[in-house]
């Protein structure tokens, strides 16, 4: 249901995954004008910006901003570069996933820095106060941007950076809050949250590293963002309606992933 005229904008960064889209449906329902924003940056696959166009339809958003840049030139990536994406990496294991493993090869140089860069500008240009970011610091994969004394430390910065920042500080307010309602959350929470929103999940993507089969893209079911997906919908006691290819471990996660929910915070991968 589209939000009433008067409804105030929301900047809603969009991927076209599970937690962006999860993040709109908060947006939504808080009863913002979602405008959402998303990247053609170079990755590999372009059926994340052919979801997040179907979801931002579907959510009948204010606007739905696509922009063009161009990560690839910051350097390597398992996203934007011919590089094999990991497959079958143990989610509980800390040395894998967690604080204290290596930032993934499937990291992209500063790119949340970079996208909530475009939000702010879009924030100040459309006069928004709030921009959302689906980030989770719960299923952390080592991902620098995704912990929240960065994200405090990106609101502190725009609010110091823009015009309608310094504004609000005449008037000792904010001007713009950085929203992460799915930071404490597990991937298994976040699903049982969008449920309750009205999401429909089919709509949305997340494996790193898609199969092209006869009936479109499946999602590979080895990848960090496909294993932690898999075990949310396990943990929320639900089947993930997207297409997988054969011999994805689908039934196997969904049976021995009962329990997933007391191991946050040894978790990983993200879903962007
Ligand atoms: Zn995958």
């Amino acid at each position: 249901m589209p939000p009433p005229p008067s409804a105030a904008p929301a900047i809603v960064l969009l991927s076209g995954g599970l937690d962006s889209t999860t993040c709109l449906a908060v947006a939504a329902r808080e009863g913002f004008a979602v405008h959402a924003l998303s990247f053609r940056y170079g990755q590999r696959h372009a059926h994340e910006i052919d979801a997040a166009r179907r979801i931002a339809e579907a959510w009948g958003v204010a606007r739905h901003v696509v922009v063009d840049i161009d990560l690839r030139v910051f350097g390597r990536s398992a996203l934007t570069a011919d590089i094999p994406v990991p497959k079958d990496r143990p989610l509980d294991d800390p040395a894998v996933h967690g604080v204290a493993a290596e930032i993934p090869v499937t990291y992209v140089p500063a790119r949340n820095t970079i996208f909530l860069s475009y939000a702010l500008a879009l924030a100040e240009g459309t006069g928004a106060a709030d921009v959302f970011i689906g980030v989770n610091a719960v299923d952390y994969s080592g991902y620098p941007d995704c912990r929240p004394e960065y994200v405090q430390a990106f609101e502190r910065m725009a609010n110091l950076a823009t015009r309608a920042g310094v504004e609000a500080a005449a008037r000792g307010e904010a001007a713009l809050r950085v929203r992460t309602p799915l930071l404490e959350l597990t991937k298994g929470e976040i699903i049982r949250l969008g449920l309750s929103l009205g999401v429909d999940y089919a709509l949305t993507t997340s494996c790193y590293d898609p199969v092209a089969t006869a009936d479109g893209d499946a999602a590979c079911g080895h990848c960090d963002a496909c294993l932690l997906r898999l075990r949310g919908f396990a943990e929320a006691g639900m089947v993930d309606p997207i297409p997988y290819a054969p011999h994805a471990p689908r039934a196997s996660l969904a049976s021995s992933a009962s329990g997933a929910s007391e191991e946050r915070g040894a978790t990983g991968g993200e879903d962007r």
